[in-house]
């Protein structure tokens, strides 16, 4: 077991790092290995201390050299789940299953709404993880939508238990030249089932389908952590940080506006004294 998680590579979890590393506190940083597109995606930023005018690749460049110098590494991986245990927390990510004392959530803002449905029939049908459940599909009809090409690994691996895989883009049209994979013109607005998920609509055509997988950059905080104080998509932190459950913390976009990297970077280093404030207590 760990003494804390750090979920998210973008700017809010990057300050978590190192001052988490900084305390000596043993933890685990689990994103991107590119840090976040939103870091990456700034053309020019002008009001970040210290970094005049640089562009957001070369923030993530800096970021990833600054961390990496302090022999900080990153668990290349999606968490899909965050579930109570008797001393903290298991985090699902992938096929892997992580335990924690305390968790930092840097998770970025969903750039995607959830579809209707969605929230509803998650664990009924919907899911986030092509590795968790993809098996779960054998020879069955599924639809997936997918956010970017980033996302093509987790649909060769569910069209290689599907037999008909429904690939809807949420955002550009991606292109896969799998026999089992149909590529859909419309986007996905509606998730329809009773006990389980039956059909999906995609443009003005109903889908039936067995499951739906939906592969995004993020996942709502709230969907992530069952029993998170959320509303409208932002974690309610004190100022310390904390969130409503006991030795969770969040920082960044994700506790809501500004969305800012100084913020994010401010938040993300009063988490990482607050997880140590809370470890402190446990002695
Ligand atoms: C085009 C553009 C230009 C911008 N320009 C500026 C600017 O000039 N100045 C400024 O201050 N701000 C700017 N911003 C805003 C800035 O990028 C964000 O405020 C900042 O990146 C927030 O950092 P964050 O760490 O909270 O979230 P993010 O940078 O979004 O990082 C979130 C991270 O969490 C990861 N993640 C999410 N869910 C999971 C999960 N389930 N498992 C594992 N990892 C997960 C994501 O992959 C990502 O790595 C700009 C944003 C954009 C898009």
């Amino acid at each position: 077991m760990v003494d804390c998680v750090v979920i998210g590579t973008g700017a809010a979890g990057v300050s978590a790092a190192l001052t988490l590393n900084a305390l000596k506190v043993n933890f685990l940083w689990i994103g991107n290995k590119d840090l976040s597109i939103k870091i990456r995606s700034a053309e020019k930023i002008k009001n970040f201390p210290g970094l005049h005018n640089v562009s957001g690749e070369d923030m993530k460049d800096v970021f990833l050299r600054q961390a990496q110098s302090e022999g900080i590494e990153i668990t290349d991986g999606k968490v899909n789940g965050v579930y109570p245990t008797d001393g903290g927390y298991s985090i699902l990510c992938g096929k892997d299953v992580y335990e924690t004392k305390t968790l930092i959530l840097a998770t970025g803002v969903e750039a995607v709404k959830p579809v209707s449905g969605e929230t509803e029939f998650l664990g009924r049908g919907v899911s986030y993880c092509a590795v968790c459940d993809g098996f779960l599909y054998k020879n069955k009809k599924i639809a997936v939508a997918i956010e970017s090409e980033e996302e093509l690994e987790e649909v060769k691996l569910l069209a290689q238990y599907a037999d008909t895989v429904h690939l809807i883009c949420i955002k550009k049209r991606v292109e896969c030249n799998l026999d089992n994979v149909i590529v859909e013109d419309g986007r996905l607005t509606q998730i329809k089932g009773d006990m389980r998920v039956k059909s999906v609509v995609c443009g003005d055509r109903e889908i039936n389908v067995d499951g739906v997988f939906i592969l995004k950059q993020a996942i709502a905080a709230d969907s992530l952590v069952h029993g998170l104080k959320a509303s409208g998509g932002r974690i309610e932190v004190d100022r310390s940080g904390a969130t409503n459950l006991s030795g969770i913390f969040a920082a960044g976009d994700c506790t809501g506006r500004p969305y800012q990297y100084a913020k994010a970077v401010g938040e993300g280093n009063v988490c990482a004294y607050s997880v140590n404030a809370y470890l402190n207590s446990l002695k």
